[in-house]
């Protein structure tokens, strides 16, 4: 295994079984779980918007924030999709940088034992590194680590040290204050860590010392349940969360059942697949669940999403001789939503107030605007 990377050094103190099956298995073929996949979709637009904005010199460039997300990319699910979207927009219209001159974005670092910088993939390598953004401002380094996931955990000060010391390492400098912050756009939340030289100075024996103890593990336990259990690619063959599945069991017969299955994906993420099963097999048989103000599944599963909706409706039109229908029969099946309104109206150029007020005399004049509060298993907290 070259190279131990913050989130390796985790996962191995958080479960060797899960650190064993990621990071020592070949294993072909293997899913990447969802979250990862989405995270690695968000990264890769923010880090293409803070390059456009560093070329360009712009603090900021909504319109390009907007185009970036505007295509799908090839073998990413819609519904992921369509999640990652908003939360990338979510993140970008908020998101100005200070100091566009004095950003670096997805710093890719590896080093030896010696702290020599080395190729990404050298067999050398001994800490290796990916940090989203590093700015200087004002004679501080500010480092921000994006997180896109739902969980909210305790801020990686081995992340934040191992960072700050592989920048030391690259680019050097003096700061009166190194910061290094987690960035949950979800959740619009921050949380952050004053890093100290000396808190970095440990950073390559630390590093050694994790490897000698992975050379010498005897063998690969779980944990007990934890966070670590949520999408654990592990999870089929370990045990610790087997037991807690079949713990957890619950026969759904009655609408008491389903409510108590309910509270239990309220309070906790690791049975949620499982809940989602028997949530959806009832509600197929019975229709929706209602839970509170909530209503659980059956969750719509095929959308379609229209490369061209113009052409699409034209085709209906024309249809087969005789056959074609008229266009207030098909847009009467049509949904869109209010934010699918206002993209249609931003891409006349219109914005703010004026975007507002059109999207507004539009829904008065043809429609009702509907606020639907609809329970989606994803969104479990
Ligand atoms: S399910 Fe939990 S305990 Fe089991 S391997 Fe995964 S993280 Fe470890």
């Amino acid at each position: 295994m070259a190279g131990l990377s913050p989130s390796g050094v985790n996962l191995y103190q958080a479960c060797n079984l899960k650190f064993d099956y990621r990071y020592n298995q070949e294993t072909s073929g293997r899913m990447t779980p969802e979250p990862m996949a989405g995270g690695r979709l968000f990264h890769i637009w923010a880090d293409t918007y803070a390059k456009h904005l560093i070329k360009t010199g712009q603090p900021f460039d909504r319109d390009e924030g907007l185009a970036i997300a505007g295509t799908m990319p090839e073998g990413v699910p819609l519904e992921l999709y369509e999640d990652i979207q908003e939360l990338f927009a979510r993140w970008y219209k908020k998101k100005t940088f200070r100091s566009i001159d004095h950003t670096r974005t997805e710093m890719k670092l590896a080093f030896d034992a010696e702290g020599q910088e080395v190729q990404w993939d050298s067999p050398a390598a001994a800490i290796r590194m990916i940090i989203d953004v590093v700015e200087m401002i004002g004679g501080e380094l500010i480092i921000t680590d994006y997180k896109t996931g739902r969980q909210i955990k305790p801020i990686n000060k081995v992340a934040g040290k191992t960072y700050t010391w592989g920048i030391f390492q690259k680019l050097g400098g003096e700061f009166t204050r190194i910061r290094y912050i987690e960035d949950y756009v979800r959740w619009n939340k921050t949380q952050e860590l004053d890093i100290s030289a000396e808190d970095i100075k440990s950073i390559p024996a630390f590093y050694a010392g994790i490897a000698k103890r992975i050379a010498a593990q005897p063998e690969w336990l779980p944990a007990g349940a934890s966070g670590e259990c949520v999408y654990c690619e592990a999870a089929y063959k370990c045990p610790t969360y087997k037991a807690e599945v079949e713990d957890n069991d619950l026969a759904i017969t009655s609408d008491q059942d389903a409510v108590a299955l309910a509270q239990k994906v309220f309070t906790t993420e690791l049975r949620n697949s499982k809940a989602k099963d028997m949530l959806e097999a009832h509600s197929d048989a019975k229709g929706a669940i209602v839970f509170g103000d909530k209503e659980f599944g059956p969750v719509p599963e095929e959308k379609v999403k229209w490369d061209n909706l113009h052409s699409t409706l034209i085709h209906f039109m024309a249809g087969h001789p005789g056959e074609g229908l008229s266009l207030e029969t098909i847009t009467k099946g049509l949904s869109l939503s209010k934010s699918g309104v206002e993209k249609i109206f931003k891409a006349t150029g219109l914005r703010g107030d004026d975007l507002k007020a059109k999207v507004y005399e539009l829904i008065d004049a043809h429609g009702q605007l509907k606020v639907v509060t609809k329970f989606k298993f994803h969104n479990a907290k």
